[in-house]
C-alpha cells in the first residue's frame, strides 16, 4: 500500500511547479546538451576537463596524461599518482588521424589535471579524495563520456569507448584491458567462453548483442583488436599471436572501461583499456607519430568488422604485415572471423 503523503510533501511539489521560469531553464539546459554539435568543444570548470563533440561511434579518453597542479586542489594522498606520459597528446593526435582518415570526428574526453589532483580512472572517493574541485572534475570527465556514450548510441545503435593509458612494465606490449586479467586469460578459450566471465569482460555490450560469437573469439581471435594491432605493427596482447599472460605483469582494465561497458547502464558501450609500453611507442616524437598512424587505422578496421561492428567507414591501407602473426593467423581454421579485404587508399 503506498503511504499517505504528508501535506508538506504536495505543498514542495505544487511550489516546484509555481516556478515555471525554473523549469523553462531545466528544460532548456536539456535541449542544449542534446543538440550539442560534432566539432564543438566544450571545458568544465577551470578547463581541468575537454570534451571534443564527435559524430563517429568511437569515444577517446585520456584521464593520466594531463599536466595542471592548481594550489586549490591539494595533492591526492593515497592511490598511484603517477602520470602515463604523452598519453594525451596521442590521445588528441588519435581523434585528429581519425578525422583525417575519415572526414568524420570521433568523440575525445581528456583530463588536463596531472594525476596528483584527480585519478578520474578510479572512483570518486579515491580519484578525488574528498576535494569539491576534484570532485566537480571527475563528475564532468564521467559525465562527457555518459553525454558521448549517449550519443553514439543513439546515432549507431552502438559504439567503442578506447581509454588511452601507459605502462611501465617489462614486456613492450601494448596490453588491452577488457576487465580480464591474467587469471582469466590463462584459461583456455572453452573455460574462458563461460557467462561469469562475458558478463565480467568490457566487451559484454558487444557480446550481448552477438551472442553466437564466443568470448575468446573476441579478445583473443583472429581479427580481434589485439589481432589488427599486431598486424599494423603493434605488438599487442591478448591476440591470437600472445594469447596467455603467463605470469607476466598485465593490467586487466580500470574505473573507466567497466563503468562506461556496465548493461544497466543508459547507452552502455563496448570498452577497451589500451596501455602502452613506452619504449617505441611513447618515447620520441617520431615513435608517437608512427603509432598513432598504425594505432588509428585499426581502430577503422575493428569497427567496419562485418561480423562484429559492421561500420560503414572509408577504405583503409593494408596495414604493414607482423611477422610474427602470421604462423598463428594461418592455422585459425574454421574458427576464424573473415579476414577484412581492405583496398589501399585512393590518392587525394
Ligand atoms: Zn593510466
Amino acid at each position: 500500500m503506498r503511504p499517505t503523503p504528508a501535506p508538506g510533501h504536495w505543498s514542495l511539489v505544487l511550489g516546484h511547479w509555481s516556478f515555471p521560469p525554473l523549469l523553462l531553464l531545466v528544460f532548456l539546459s536539456i535541449v542544449v546538451r542534446v543538440s550539442a554539435t560534432p566539432g564543438e568543444v566544450r571545458f568544465g570548470r577551470e578547463h581541468y576537463i575537454e570534451y571534443r563533440v564527435g559524430e563517429l561511434p568511437i569515444i577517446l579518453t585520456a584521464s593520466h596524461g594531463g599536466d595542471l597542479t592548481p594550489e586549490e586542489i591539494p595533492d591526492r594522498t593515497w592511490g598511484s599518482r603517477v602520470t602515463d606520459r604523452h598519453t594525451r597528446e596521442i590521445a588528441i593526435a588519435a581523434f585528429e588521424e581519425i578525422v583525417a582518415l575519415t572526414g568524420r570526428r570521433p568523440h575525445l574526453i581528456v583530463s588536463h589535471l596531472h594525476r596528483r589532483k584527480l585519478d578520474p580512472n578510479r572512483p570518486i572517493e579515491e580519484a578525488a579524495q574528498g576535494d569539491p574541485h576534484a570532485e566537480q572534475a571527475w563528475r564532468e570527465f564521467h559525465g562527457y563520456i555518459a553525454e558521448a556514450r549517449a550519443r553514439v548510441v543513439s546515432e549507431h545503435g552502438r559504439g567503442l569507448l578506447l581509454d588511452i593509458h601507459g605502462h611501465g612494465h617489462a614486456i613492450p606490449r601494448v596490453e588491452l584491458g577488457y576487465a580480464l586479467g591474467a587469471e582469466e586469460l590463462n584459461l583456455t578459450d572453452e573455460e574462458l567462453d563461460r557467462t561469469e566471465y562475458v558478463t565480467l569482460s568490457t566487451l559484454r555490450p558487444l557480446a550481448q548483442s552477438h551472442p553466437h560469437l564466443p568470448l575468446s573469439l573476441l579478445v583473443r581471435g583472429p581479427n580481434s583488436f589485439g589481432d589488427l594491432l599486431n598486424r599494423a605493427g603493434i605488438p599487442a596482447w591478448p591476440s591470437p599471436q600472445f594469447p596467455h599472460i603467463g605470469d607476466a605483469q598485465f593490467f586487466r582494465g580500470g574505473y573507466i572501461v567497466r563503468f562506461h561497458s556496465r548493461l544497466e547502464n543508459d547507452h552502455p558501450v563496448a570498452a577497451i583499456q589500451a596501455e602502452l609500453p613506452f619504449p617505441g611507442m611513447r618515447d620520441t616524437e617520431e615513435n608517437r607519430a608512427r603509432f598513432v598512424s598504425s594505432f588509428s587505422s585499426s581502430v577503422l578496421r575493428y569497427l567496419k568488422n562485418p561480423v562484429t561492428f559492421a561500420f560503414t567507414l572509408p577504405e583503409l591501407a593494408e596495414p604493414l604485415p607482423f611477422s610474427a602473426a602470421e604462423g598463428d593467423l594461418a592455422g585459425c581454421g574454421d574458427g576464424c572471423l573473415p579476414i577484412l579485404s581492405v583496398a589501399a587508399a585512393p590518392a587525394p
